[in-house]
């Protein structure tokens, strides 16, 4: 800009001064010009005075310098002539000067000659006689005088154009430094030219605009980075050619990739052919899933293609860690199982008796027994319906449960007591000690943990063996400790009786009426009070298991 304006500066102070120049030039020209005619028409008064009262002697021995005088008759003809030979002279009547002199008493006119170098002023008189006198004067036309002129002319043009250059530059800079000096961040606070104010207030609304929208923009931006950022399933954006756009950080985590690696080819961080399968499928428009094996878990990875103006401009993908699911499916289904076959056992025993005795086939003495097996089939029947019923509870999350005050002595000194005939029986001393320890629980959960250790404890004990339950309350919480002298479980078995129908011995566990769930109960209840179980057992010699229950 200030380039412009320097030009334009220095263009029109040149054009300015050579106009002015030229104007002043032709001005003082005409007023010389003028001045010089009307010296030259004294000169003429004078010397037809002269020539009126001396006739031709006038001219006789007159010096004449820078003039030219001539003597014209009435008709025309010139009778005397200072610089050339007058009878070879052509008419001058039709001169003009010469005319009007002849007309009016005086005239006078200028002449350029042929080539423009010279200018001649004419002034003539009428003489009482009738003859004219004429006297003429050179003069140099003006284009002659300019190069006459032309050193002095040409240095005032130079310091001209030198004043206009230097002139020129300090102006445009003055001109554009408030320009310059605008804060575009305040546009109001600037006091630079009036003019400009209507452009710094829309700029400065426009600002406001832009602020607003930017802020507005910035929160969106952070609250979807929240919202990617904390999600625990991977996210990666991918351009049409497959290269990551963007990813989260548990995407990140699970490709071990920087977040930061936008460029990079997706499939170079992650083979397989599940993924290119889906990656091809959603640049075709068509949504794809697919499950992959990846650092030792389980995902489902879905694929949808993003699509602008019926064009598919990238591809979105969502890592879902399916491992748990799968599990738990797997769980289920060995779980199902498992019902099934320890169902099916006692329903065969049951229906194979029931068939003897339809068919009338059993000794009389024996119909008692059988009918005591079926007894006890069934026994065993409801104890594994009543346990699923309540481990399907349990796998509910308990939540519907009333939790309420329960004194942790009150409920093992009960459970001890429900088991008093069976611990009688199997020969077996059940002891409770301790103190009173209230907790806040689900009393049906707390009892089935107390319960299902103590039956254990007894089940698989020996003769003559004991049982110690203490309730105890330290500075961990509330601290349930049943101890047994019987069996023991071998280390191999330990971290998996906690496992549904996991059993060390099959057959003793059925025999004793197990069901292989007690431990699973266990488990799930103390899970539910947030309780933590330790176990020290050894082969022989008999088994400690410690459930605390922290403090809330
Ligand atoms: P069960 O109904 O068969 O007793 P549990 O889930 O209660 O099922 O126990 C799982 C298995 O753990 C039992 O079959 C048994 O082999 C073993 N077990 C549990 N408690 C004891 C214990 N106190 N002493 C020895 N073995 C035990």
């Amino acid at each position: 800009m200030i380039k412009r304006v320097f030009r334009s500066i220095c263009l029109v102070a040149i054009v300015v001064f050579l106009a002015s120049l030229a104007l002043i030039m032709g001005a003082l020209y005409e007023y010389f010009s003028d001045v010089a005619q009307g010296q030259l028409k004294m000169q003429t008064s004078l010397a037809a005075q002269g020539v009126g009262n001396e006739g031709m002697e006038y001219f006789r021995g007159l010096e004449v310098a820078n003039y030219r005088i001539s003597w014209i008759g009435a008709d025309g003809s010139v009778l005397y002539d200072s610089e050339s030979d007058h009878a070879a002279m052509e008419n001058h009547l039709e001169r003009e000067e010469v005319r009007e002199a002849l007309a009016s008493g005086y005239g006078e006119s200028r002449r350029y000659s042929s080539t423009l170098m010279e200018r001649s002023l004419y002034c003539a008189q009428k003489l009482g006689d009738g003859t004219v006198l004429r006297l003429s004067m050179y003069q140099n036309s003006i284009l002659m005088l300019l190069w006459g002129m032309a050193q002095p002319v040409c240095m005032v043009i130079a310091i001209a154009v030198i004043l206009s250059v230097v002139l020129a530059v300090r102006i445009s800079r003055n001109i554009v430094k408030p320009l310059n000096e605008i804060d575009l961040d305040h546009p109001l606070s600037n006091e630079g030219y009036d003019e400009l104010s209507p452009l710094l207030r829309r700029i400065d609304s426009q600002q406001r605009q832009l602020q607003g929208q930017k802020a507005d923009l910035l929160q969106k931006q952070n609250e979807l980075d929240t919202i990617i950022g904390s999600m625990n399933e991977g996210m990666v954006l991918l351009n049409q050619k497959g290269k990551i756009i963007s990813m989260n950080p548990a995407a990140g985590k699970l490709l071990d990739a920087a977040p930061g690696r936008a460029g990079a080819d997706m499939l170079s961080l992650c083979r397989g052919l599940g993924l290119q399968e889906i990656l091809t499928k959603a640049l075709r428009g068509e949504q794809g899933e697919n499950r992959i094996y990846l650092r030792g878990e389980n995902y489902q990875i879905n694929a949808d293609p993003i699509v602008a103006g019926g064009t598919v401009i990238g591809t979105a993908l969502f890592f879902f860690n399916v491992t748990e699911k799968e599990r738990a499916e797997q769980m289920r289904r060995e779980f199902t199982a498992n019902v099934s076959h320890e169902l099916k056992t006692p329903l065969h025993s049951i229906s194979g008796y029931a068939e003897l005795l339809k068919n009338d086939i059993v000794k009389e003495g024996d119909k008692v027994s059988f009918a005591g097996k079926i007894y006890d089939e069934a026994q065993r029947m409801i104890q594994l319906v009543e346990d699923i019923i309540s481990l399907s509870c349990l796998d509910e999350g308990g939540g519907d449960m009333q939790r309420e005050d329960t004194d942790f002595y009150d409920l093992a000194r009960s459970a001890v007591c429900s088991l008093e005939a069976q611990a009688e029986a199997a020969g077996v001393t059940v002891k409770v000690s301790g103190e009173s320890a209230v907790l806040e629980g689900i009393p049906r959960l707390l009892y089935s943990i107390v319960y299902n250790l103590c039956d254990n404890a007894v089940k698989y004990n020996r003769r003559n063996g004991s049982v110690d339950v203490t309730v105890r309350r330290g500075k961990e919480g509330i601290v349930l400790t049943v101890e047994d002298t019987g069996i023991g479980i071998a280390p191999e078995h330990q971290g998996r009786i906690f496992e549904r129908f996991y059993r060390v011995d099959k057959s003793r566990s059925k025999e004793v009426g197990g069901t292989g769930l007690g431990l699973s109960i266990v488990k799930h209840a103390a899970k539910i009070h947030h309780a933590g179980i330790e176990m020290e057992s050894t082969v022989g010699k008999g088994t400690a298991v410690t459930v605390t229950f922290p403090d809330v």
